[in-house]
């Protein structure tokens, strides 16, 4: 069999743990049989960042900007405990957030929708894509913790060597505080981003915050979106019949949970953390039903898994035992970076691929009810089979090949 060619490389980020046991069975089983894969390999395994004082992270997202299109498998971000289990030389940054902020780009989270699993909120008809403003905030605040009573400000210097000062609220005992930012042309492009992905989709827009409290950094925020709206997008969303709507965040909460789904919701930084986890767990069980996607203004793009590394599975994957972790979000990363750079080298054969390779995981959950403990909790019977990773992986290269020979994909 001939392999489907590749014109323009992909940028491959490796990753830690469970993470990249699966990154690796995936990329044999599933693409490197059929896809002459061109990649520019990066590996962020967490050793690498310490070894290389984390220039290796700030390589791979440089190198996207360069080729454009990235996945990315899941990273230990290091804390305390993790720069002992793994004896580095320091809890280095977040590397998801270092690339975010070199890409300038916003994350859309999407439930991946499957016919037997039925969301927790029996509401849901239509997904919620949770779209994460991926700069600033507490990702790249400061902290400080102090130790008496005593009084703290925040000075601002412009570079023409203006000064503002404001003074925070009397320090009564020892505690912490924590500073942070966020710049108007990134909010702009995450609204930008979060509006035409819902033009592009067919979906309203929702953007949250609390600016009844945070009346200054809240309040620009939704001052922003709102500009936007007027300048760039109101004609044609009501051309289409789409909305777009501000809500104070606690009620955009409450209201969700009654929805039925069919829009783009724009959270800030933190909330598109929680939200996403949250929309994932109740759509479907699982996190690993879940993509991820970051689209940044100048066109740059990367996909990955919504989970973390899998941590517990991974242990028990290092003592021989077989774990039942789910690759879906996995296959999911790689599918929508193939077929993202398919789209944009005109390759209309790796297109078709990437899609084939999703309608194969899709058929064994939904037609085969061959399935990873995680969903098998929450499916709706029957379930065929409960099984383990390389199994299920077996089960979707099975159904791959069905529909790369019905559909004569590679000839
Ligand atoms: P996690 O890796 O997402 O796993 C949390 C739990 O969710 C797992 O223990 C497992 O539950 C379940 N789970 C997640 N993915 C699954 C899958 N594919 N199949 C089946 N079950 C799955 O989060 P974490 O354990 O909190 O974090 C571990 C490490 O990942 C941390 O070092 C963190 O820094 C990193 N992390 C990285 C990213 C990223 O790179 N994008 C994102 C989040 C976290 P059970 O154990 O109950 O089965
Ligand atoms: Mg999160």
């Amino acid at each position: 069999m001939r392999k489907i060619p590749m014109d323009k490389p992909i940028i491959e980020i490796d990753g830690d743990e469970m993470a990249r046991v699966m990154w690796g069975w995936v990329k044999e089983k599933l693409i490197l049989p059929y896809v002459d894969l061109k990649v520019e390999y990066y590996d962020l395994h967490v050793k690498v960042r310490d070894e290389t004082n984390d220039n290796i992270t700030i390589s791979s997202a440089e190198a996207i900007k360069r080729w454009g299109v990235g996945v990315k498998c899941a990273t230990i971000t290091p804390d305390a405990e993790r720069v002992k289990e793994y004896n580095l030389k320091k809890a280095w940054r977040s590397p998801n957030a270092t690339i975010r902020e070199i890409l300038d780009g916003t994350l859309f989270r999407a439930p991946i929708i499957l016919k037997n699993i039925i969301p927790a909120v029996r509401f849901w008809r239509k997904p919620i894509v949770v779209a994460r403003h991926a700069y600033g905030d507490i990702y790249s605040g400061v902290g400080l913790k102090f130790d008496e009573p005593g009084e703290a400000e925040l000075v601002y210097r412009s570079v023409s060597g203006r000064e503002v000062r404001i003074k925070l609220p009397k320090l009564e005992s020892s505690g912490i505080l924590q500073a942070y930012h966020n710049l108007d042309s990134s909010i702009r492009s995450f609204a930008r981003a979060s509006f035409s992905y819902a033009l592009n989709n067919n979906l309203d827009v929702w953007f949250a915050a609390k600016d009844t409290i945070s009346k200054v950094y809240d309040a620009r925020f939704k001052e922003i979106f709102q500009e936007v709206y007027e300048s760039e997008f109101r004609e044609e969303f009501e051309k289409r019949g789409l909305k777009y709507e501000y809500y104070l965040i606690d009620d955009a909460y409450a209201r969700a949970v009654r929805s039925d789904g069919g829009f783009v919701w724009a959270t800030k930084n933190f909330d598109g953390d929680v939200i996403s986890d949250l929309v994932a767990s109740a759509f479907s069980g699982s996190i690993a039903l879940m993509t991820s996607e970051l689209y940044s203004p100048q066109g740059y793009y990367l996909a990955e898994a919504a989970h973390g590394t899998v941590r517990r599975h991974y242990y028990r994957w290092l003592k021989g035992e077989k774990t039942s972790t789910n690759p879906t979000g996995v296959i999911f990363a790689w599918s929508r970076g193939l077929r993202e750079r398919g789209r944009r080298d005109g390759n209309m054969q790796l297109v078709s691929y990437a899609e084939a390779l999703e309608e194969a995981v899709k058929h064994t959950i939904e037609e085969d009810r061959i399935m990873t403990q995680d969903i098998a909790r929450v499916a709706e019977p029957p379930v065929n089979a409960i099984v383990t990773t390389e199994e299920f992986i077996e089960s979707v290269k099975r159904n791959l090949e069905k529909i790369i020979e019905k559909k004569r994909l590679i000839s």
